[in-house]
């Protein structure tokens, strides 16, 4: 099928080509008038008539445009006809009806073409659009000034005559801007789109060449022009028959590009110097000058120029801001990238030392993200980058800056903040990092001494640290770890466990943490510690700093609690949680009593937010507050601790052993756990065992130590006790 419309298509170019051949006879062969008339006639019909076969083989999708052109061709071969038939009929009348026909070919000519440039550009581009302008209405001036206005000036033609004159230039003049439109226009250079642009071409030096013979009665030249027309309807006909016809108002690749080539500003000159050219011949040839063609066509260039060049610096300009902006985000996840970070650090710390306000940056970096590559897959990756610099980005204060330091490392600077505010800041990035990813963090304070490198090359230490501490952490450079701000000292602590037995089983369920100072061994000592440091507005940072070393202790064993402490006081403090790890799961949040002044809905909150990140919650020293029975019934704990001062001499106490066995109930009817805490007298112990208590912890089982209890059996009988055999974890 495709070899035989090729066939069809080199067979109509190639009768194109014989009748190429036909016009060097047409210029050379010694022929009568008559004679030219019939080859002339021969050439161009024959011509338009491949041209309408090209048409029909090809059947492009939109075919009007090229009807229109055919026909205009057509317009002119019939005028010819006519004008042949006038010569004997009515000869030397003028305009004559060959005229109409001549004329309206034009304007099927151009509106052909005005429409496949209609396509290609897509309909609107206004800087093509412009240009074709410019380029025509310099041509204007020209033509007014030496055709159009002598026309009128002269008054030995009547007004009929004047105005068919006029309307030949002014056709040609049209038929100029079309050219100029498909060449401003975008889209391919096709071989279809070349031939046609030449055939108009040829036929507009013609016309002009004729124009000019005939006012310089020179007929010599004619038999000339005549071979311009020809080759002109040979030119359109190949233009309908090569395969490229079809993808004639394609827009192409090259869609519009506002900033011109040097082409075409060649052309843009061209047009803008023909009313000063127009200005210069009329004064040198007749000293007249004709002022208001020259002037109207001026001012006219002026505006469309003006209008030109605000687009084309609209463009510039939009173009600009897109690079720049192209040049400073990363690619993937839109965040300002190194060069930014490299460009606004120096910035930041010039203006950290002008205002004496401190400067913090931060290192960031995705923990594991390697690994997370391998099992999910680089694009997962991708997606997660994305993700979460949307997440950060949302949660960012305006003040922060944070760039895409390298792959999976991002950094953080913030002005007139202190290395606390900043760690507060990652804190919150790490809460609302996606997919339960996590990621290490250093943090550093700049040095005014030093260059800005400096801060980064400290945070980066810190950060490495913080790896090399297991990761998911944040640490300030040059502040001890166990110091979780950077702005506040906190006492110096260790952290003992005490472990917490499983009465059914006799083996080691979890271990509670208990912070201890150095040189305060009593209980009271200890809580007096934290009293005040939450009196000094720090109390909140301690727990904290507690809690985290509890978890950060090595050797956990698998499958074994972790109970820590919380006050409610601290519960409700968001950098508290914000400081938390993500993931609780295996950790048990023992809440104390409510003090006055705390909200117990911002508790409840809390309490939501640890359960979500796995956490569970026991409520600790049930039994010697005074409203835990309504707390019982709002926190709905996990696990009861029950206070010492109920299980201290419960053996011998029915009072006590009454309000055990409520607590029991209520334990048993919502499925909790209860454990015993304060266990030091074997008859307590058998006792809460007998009663169904299913957990003890205390002096008589283990103290607290450095160490995390072997699963050591003990053995719980009616008349048996055995304690466990000494630590062997020993940190
Ligand atoms: P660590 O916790 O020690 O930081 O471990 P890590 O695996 O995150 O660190 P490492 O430096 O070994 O590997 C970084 C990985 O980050 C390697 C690379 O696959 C991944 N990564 C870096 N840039 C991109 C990125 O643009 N897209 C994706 N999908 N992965 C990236
Ligand atoms: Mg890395
Ligand atoms: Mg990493």
């Amino acid at each position: 099928m495709h070899r035989t419309a090729d066939v069809s298509s080199r067979g109509l170019l190639l009768g194109l080509a014989m009748l190429a051949l036909a016009v060097p006879l047409y210029l050379f062969l010694p022929l009568s008038e008559v004679q030219h008339q019939v080859l002339y006639q021969l050439i161009a019909g024959l011509a338009v008539a491949i041209g309408f076969l090209g048409l029909r083989h090809h059947r492009p999708q939109r075919r009007r445009g090229w009807f229109l052109l055919l026909l205009g061709a057509s317009g002119w071969v019939v005028g010819d006809l006519v004008w042949a038939a006038e010569q004997s009929l009515i000869p030397g009348r003028y305009p004559a009806p060959s005229d109409a026909f001549y004329l309206s070919a034009y304007v099927a000519l151009g509106a052909g073409a005005l429409m496949f440039v209609r396509g290609r550009s897509g309909g609107r581009d206004v800087a093509a659009f412009l240009d074709a302008a410019i380029v025509t209405v310099g041509a204007a001036v020209l033509v007014g000034v030496f055709l159009v206005v002598p026309l009128a000036a002269d008054s030995s033609l009547s007004l009929v005559v004047k105005v068919m004159s006029a309307a030949y230039p002014l056709a040609d003049l049209f038929l100029l801007g079309v050219i100029a439109r498909m060449y401003s226009a975008a889209g391919a250079r096709t071989a279809s789109f070349q031939l046609l642009a030449a055939a108009l071409t040829l036929t507009l030096v013609a016309d002009s060449a004729y124009e000019f013979a005939f006012l310089s009665l020179d007929q010599s030249s004619f038999y000339w022009i005549d071979c311009f027309w020809l080759i002109a309807y040979l030119l359109l006909a190949a233009a309908a028959c090569v395969p490229s016809m079809k993808e004639l108002d394609d827009a192409g690749p090259d869609r519009s590009n506002p900033i011109p080539t040097r082409g075409r500003l060649l052309a843009l000159a061209g047009g803008l110097m023909l009313p000063g050219a127009a200005l210069l011949v009329d004064g040198a040839t007749d000293g007249e000058i004709d002022w208001p063609v020259i002037g109207i066509g001026t001012l006219l260039l002026s505006g469309l120029v003006l209008f030109r060049m605000d687009g084309l610096l609209n463009t510039v300009q939009d173009q600009s801001v897109r690079l720049t902006a192209l040049a400073r985000s990363d690619f993937l996840t839109g965040a300002p990238n190194r060069r930014t970070w490299d460009h606004e650090l120096p910035r930041a710390c010039k203006l950290s030392r002008e205002r004496d306000t401190t400067l913090c940056v931060a290192i960031l970096d995705l923990d594991r993200f390697k690994a997370f590559n391998d099992s999910h897959g680089h694009q997962a990756g991708d997606r997660l980058l994305q993700d979460a610099v949307k997440a950060w980005t949302e949660v960012l204060p305006a003040e922060a800056l944070l760039a895409r330091y390298g792959g999976e490392e991002f950094a953080v600077l913030m002005l007139g903040l202190t290395a606390a505010d900043l760690v507060r800041v990652l804190h919150r990035l790490r809460s609302v990092t996606p997919g339960g990813q996590t990621f290490s963090a250093g943090v550093a304070v700049w040095d005014p001494h030093t260059e800005p490198g400096a801060a980064v090359a400290s945070a980066d230490e810190a950060l490495y640290a913080a790896k090399r501490a297991g990761r998911d952490r944040i640490f300030v450079h040059g502040q001890p770890v166990s110091a979780i701000t950077a702005d506040r000292l906190l006492p110096a602590f260790t952290i003992l466990t005490q472990p917490i037995i499983d009465v059914a089983t006799s083996s080691v369920a979890g271990h509670e943490a208990l912070a201890r100072f150095t040189g305060l061994e009593s209980h009271s000592a200890v809580e007096d510690v934290f009293r005040r440091a939450h009196a000094a507005g720090d109390g909140d940072l301690l727990e904290l700093a507690a809690i985290r070393a509890a978890i950060d202790l090595p050797g956990r064993p698998q499958g074994q609690d972790l109970f820590v402490n919380v006050s409610a006081r601290a519960i409700v403090s968001e950098r508290f949680i914000a400081g938390l790890p993500i993931h609780l799961s295996g950790v048990v949040v023992e809440l104390s009593e409510d003090p006055d002044g705390v909200d117990p809905e911002a508790v409840l909150a809390s309490v939501a937010v640890l359960r979500a990140r796995g956490a569970r919650i026991a409520l600790d020293d049930v039994g010697a507050g005074s409203h835990e029975f309504a707390r019982l019934a709002t926190l709905r704990p996990d696990v009861l601790k029950v206070d010492r001062s109920l299980v201290a001499g419960c053996s011998t106490d029915a009072a006590r052993t009454a309000v055990l066995l409520a607590l029991l109930t209520y334990a048993h009817r919502l499925d909790l756990t209860v454990c015993a805490e304060g266990v030091e007298e074997v008859d307590d112990l058998l006792h809460l065992a007998e009663l169904g208590v299913t957990h003890v912890q205390g002096l008589l089982l283990a103290a607290p130590g450095q160490s995390w209890s072997p699963q050591v059996p003990l053995v719980i009988g009616p008349n048996r006790f055995q304690r466990p055999s000494a630590p062997e974890t020993v940190w």
